[in-house]
């Protein structure tokens, strides 16, 4: 078995080389350790080989783990499905929430952000391929969200971030990743700030880094593959 640092430098080789391929800067994209279901060792073992930035989706599974770890320097994300009754903690304990489609959800992030702590970082999830079963606002209520939105004082946002539908081929990956890019754009022309793009997993993160990912969300390829 692969050991998780040597699939975590794995995964740095092939954001680097993804980044050579398109012209872009290696420090341009970021990793995100997508740790849900995983124990706090292995996170731990992500974190000592380097990794800073960590996702999770179940918020019991996630609070448990922040605690066991209390690593240091390190970002919490949260990118799981969020019901509004379960912000508070989001609020309290992460530094960035990736999954923000609706108003309430965000003025209840923006008002239990401990006054403490900066802005909670938030990015728009957007349901870039249309599919019925997947969250995320439609491409056209994008601006008029994020108006209201950048209202809020708890919260700061950053940019989208989009799931397109599961594809094998890089062809149709692409389409759907350059389509949220220049979404992206249009929130950049608009709002100050904006400077995230988060898309693209451990199948597809070299088609997402060739059409402007500015951060990658990679569970398998670090952790090998989740028991559910
Ligand atoms: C689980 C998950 C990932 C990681 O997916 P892998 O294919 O395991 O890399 C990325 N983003 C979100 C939103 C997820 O839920």
């Amino acid at each position: 078995m692969i050991k998780i640092a040597d699939k975590v430098n794995l995964v740095h080789e092939r954001i680097a080389n993804a980044c050579q391929l398109s012209g872009r800067k290696c420090d341009e994209v970021q990793l995100l350790a997508v740790s849900k279901t995983r124990s706090p060792e292995e996170v731990a073992e992500a974190y000592q080989q380097g990794c800073r930035d960590f996702g999770e989706n179940y918020l019991q599974d996630a609070l448990g783990k922040i605690s066991a770890t209390a690593l240091e320097h390190c970002r919490w994300h949260f990118i799981g499905k969020l019901q509004s009754n379960k912000t508070r903690a989001v609020a309290e304990h992460f530094d960035w929430m990736h999954t923000v489609d609706r108003l309430k959800i965000a003025q209840r992030l923006s008002e239990q952000r401990p006054a403490t702590l900066p802005p909670l970082n938030i990015c728009l999830q957007v349901n870039i391929s249309g599919e019925e079963s997947k969250s995320g606002i439609a491409p056209a209520e994008l601006i008029s969200l994020a108006e209201k939105i950048s209202a809020l004082s708890g919260v700061k946002l950053r940019g989208l971030m989009v799931i397109p539908a599961a594809s094998n081929e890089p062809e149709q990956q692409r389409s759907a990743f350059a389509n949220s890019y220049q979404l992206y754009r249009q929130l950049q022309q608009r709002f100050d700030g904006i400077d995230t793009l988060s898309m693209g997993m451990s199948g597809d993160l070299e088609a997402a880094i060739a059409e402007g990912s500015t951060i990658v969300r990679v569970g398998t390829d670090i952790f090998g593959p989740r028991a559910v």
